[in-house]
């Protein structure tokens, strides 16, 4: 019988350590985590708070290197590249969102939006594409409720209406990853619901694969795998 070989993962870590230095101890968040997010797959991670679901997060980003094992993208290991090539594959097959929106004050939301592609294209190019990128940045913001705060600045924008930039911003490049901190943390229940169902129809529609950090059941449930950080590992729950 012949194997059909399997696409690689879109993430997946292998055994990964990661120990934090603080007052002279060493907290050790991260005990040999092994995860694989298959292509559109759709993973939520769970776990008390300080369990270090923040924390592997940034190391599927790579935005930190981890202590012991390894973050593969696509199948090749990405941790160990240099910090140039670790934000070219970040710019182009990541999309994250943070618990803190990391929002830029001085932009308005259409502009936090597009940053990442002024980011990927350098200006030239970007003038070539501007007004695609425009149209593409204000469908997303619509399709997140913001059609009415285009050119509201962080400040005027409230916690909830902050965190939709950012997952627009998240998703402006196109990505087929998403990482997501926590992102209807700052919502009430139905606002929190009808971010799901955007991010449930990109799952099943566009196969954008996520992994998606949350201590809200309701939330985590719309998941196909739920898994739990537990003493620095993690199991199915
Ligand atoms: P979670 O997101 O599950 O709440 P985190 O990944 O943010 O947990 O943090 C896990 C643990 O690591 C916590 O106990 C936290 O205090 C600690 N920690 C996180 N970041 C750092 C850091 N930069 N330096 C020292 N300790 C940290
Ligand atoms: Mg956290």
């Amino acid at each position: 019988m012949i194997d059909t070989p399997r696409p690689p993962a879109t993430v997946s870590v292998h055994g990964l350590v990661k120990r934090y230095r603080s007052g002279g101890g060493t907290l050790e968040v991260l005990r040999g985590v092994d995860l694989e997010i298959e292509p559109g797959g759709f993973v939520a991670i769970v776990g008390s708070s300080g369990s270090g679901k923040s924390t592997l997060l940034h190391l599927m980003g790579l935005l930190d290197a981890p202590d012991d094992g390894a973050v593969l993208l696509d199948g090749v290991r990405a941790d160990d590249q240099s910090a140039g090539r670790r934000d070219r594959l970040r710019n182009t097959a990541l999309g994250m969102v943070f618990q803190s929106y990391h929002l830029l004050p001085e932009l308005d939301a259409v502009e936090n939006v597009l940053a990442p592609l002024l980011v990927r294209h350098g200006p030239l190019a970007w003038l070539a594409q501007r007004r695609a990128a425009h149209q593409h940045a204000e469908s997303l913001l619509t399709r997140f409720g913001l059609g009415g705060r285009l050119r509201h600045k962080p400040r005027q924008l409230s916690g909830g209406e902050m965190q939709r930039v950012a997952i627009a911003r998240a998703l402006v490049t196109r990505p087929r990853l998403l990482l997501a901190d926590e992102p209807t943390g700052n919502l009430d229940a139905e606002s929190g619901r009808g971010i799901l169902d955007t991010l449930c129809e990109l799952n099943r529609g566009d196969g954008l694969s996520i992994v998606l950090v949350t201590h809200d059941p309701a939330i985590a449930a719309r998941a196909d795998r739920v898994v739990r950080l537990v003493s620095g590992r993690v199991e199915d729950a």
